[in-house]
């Protein structure tokens, strides 16, 4: 039964500001409740950092919350409207099977979405079901949280409650809420919903709400509507370039699954490429690759021209004049990410000075993992450890010289060889969620209720830069197969 005005220990404390926009943003909804919620993970330490208390979200009334039975003192539950382009093409969305809670603001006042995912029906589900089921959530807890632990962007995830319900896919699986904590969920897909359907005035309130909230230094500025366009590419370029540094591949780049925040979002089909290949695609959806590894900056270019589009009218009245300064900002994303790129290969290949001819060694290693079919981490972890291995790239005379080049270029280092050996081991996981052990880890939990692979998994990709004796089991590949891994997207 749905229970509200709980007055529970856990901490909570929120302050909805979105759900004070206008009506067209969202609409007030509350999550379905679910017969049996039981939790089956719980994020400690992002409780702790959010000023939750972990013990009392584990008690009954925690999990009721955790499940949508019971709203907590202060949450305002709404679903929210956004439209995308998905695979190129404008659709309307919206929350179709999320509900947010509401904005919990921390003890140090820094402000948090708390949205579930699987809560039930919204306006916005077209025919979906409103539910989710418990292996994809999983996989966006394990999935988020290493790329946090690795240091990018991400929404984080807080827990994952199985609901008691049998959700009907290709066959019947076990009903999930995933717990997801984000700096917001604005997303350029917001915007492009707002600038259809809302008037001048409601994108010029969301516009600022975003300033507001993400970028609150520009809100002064001559033009802040430019500047938010020049930030939003910023943050992305930023984000991209840390994608494409670990070997991450989003599955599904729709404009509805970018944020404004520069956040890593919708953890669908994603996954960490194991071999090196700009080719490389995992999603059973994406058939022609739009969404591949090499492609994910040209797709993040195309999105924020998407986002571009929906600030014209506020950019300048003339709209030739608009269109000419958003598409000055716009052309820079290449730029932009291409210097965040090139830092962050250097720091990989533990180089700490600039020279020029810099990135055609960059160029060239990679060319020759492509070539030999070189594992992406391991690769830049072997050259971390200066380690023997048998992998047929590095027992090869072309790789042998680049890596006599390599040694030559480190010489012209700027920095002691400690400190740069230290630069290539904060630079270059040791460990990825490897698409085996995750999988192995999903299986064992849907299949048998087992969560100690899970656990184990969880635990060690907290520490992706230790290089420590126990993760060197979790830097093995799959064994060969003819299949190749498909990923779905969160069902
Ligand atoms: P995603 O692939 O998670 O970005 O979702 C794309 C759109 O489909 C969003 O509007 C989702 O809310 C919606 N959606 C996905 N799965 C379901 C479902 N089972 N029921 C209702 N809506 C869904
Ligand atoms: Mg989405």
């Amino acid at each position: 039964m749905m229970q509200s005005n709980a007055n529970l220990n856990i901490g909570w404390n929120f302050n909805n500001s979105y759900a004070r926009l206008p009506q067209l943003f969202y609409t007030k909804i509350k999550p379905e409740p679910v017969p049996s919620p039981n939790l089956v993970v719980l994020n400690q330490s992002l409780a702790e950092s959010l000023g939750l208390n972990p013990d009392a979200l584990k008690l009954e009334e925690g999990i009721d919350i955790l499940a949508g039975n019971r709203i907590p003192d202060g949450s305002a539950p709404i679903a929210q409207a956004y439209a995308g382009h998905q695979f190129g093409y404008f659709t309307m969305l919206g929350d179709g099977r999320a509900v947010m809670l509401g904005e919990h603001v921390t003890p140090s006042g820094d402000r948090f979405d708390i949205q579930f995912k699987g809560s039930g029906k919204t306006p916005y589900s077209r025919g979906g079901d409103g539910r989710a089921v418990l292996g994809p959530m999983l996989r966006e807890y394990i999935i988020s949280e290493a790329m946090h632990d690795i240091g990018i962007p991400t929404s984080r995830s807080l827990a994952v409650v199985t609901t008691g319900e049998s959700i009907m896919r290709e066959t019947s699986r076990t009903g999930a809420i995933l717990t997801r904590v984000a700096t917001s969920h604005l997303r350029v897909g917001t915007f492009e919903y707002v600038s259809k359907w809302g008037t001048d005035g409601d994108l010029c309130i969301l516009a600022d709400y975003a300033i507001q909230r993400h970028f609150p230094h520009i809100e002064n500025n001559e033009n802040k509507y430019i500047a938010l366009l020049k930030e939003v590419i910023k943050r992305q370029a930023s984000l991209i370039a840390k994608w494409q540094l670990v070997g991450f591949i989003h599955g599904v780049m729709n404009t509805d699954n970018m944020t404004i925040s520069g956040e890593t979002i919708d953890y669908g089909p994603c996954a960490f490429m194991d071999i090196y290949s700009p080719e490389t695609v995992f999603s059973s959806i994406d058939t022609y690759g739009r969404y591949a590894y090499g492609n994910q900056p040209y797709i993040a270019a195309w999105n924020l021209s998407r986002f571009a589009e929906t600030l014209l009218p506020l950019i300048h009245e003339n709209q030739d004049e608009a269109v000419s300064m958003a598409q000055n900002e716009v052309t820079g994303f290449s730029d932009i990410f291409k210097e965040n790129w090139l830092t962050g290969m250097r720091n990989k290949l533990g180089i700490n000075n600039e020279e020029p001819e810099d990135e055609v060694l960059i160029e060239s290693l990679l060319s020759l993992m492509e070539k030999y079919k070189a594992d992406f981490t391991n690769t830049f972890r072997i050259l971390t450890l200066n380690l023997d291995s048998k992998e047929v790239m590095l027992n090869n005379d072309e790789f042998k010289s680049w890596h006599k080049k390599w040694l030559e270029r480190l010489e012209r280092n700027q920095a002691s060889e400690i400190n740069c050996h230290q630069l290539m081991k904060r630079n270059n996981p040791a460990i990825i969620p490897r698409n085996h052990r995750v999988e192995e880890a999903l299986k064992m939990a849907e299949e048998q209720g087992n969560y100690y692979t899970m656990d184990k998994l969880l635990e060690v990709l907290e520490n992706p830069y230790a290089y420590s004796q126990e993760q060197k089991e979790y830097t093995t590949l799959p064994e060969p197969t003819n299949q190749p891994y498909v990923t779905f997207c969160g069902t």
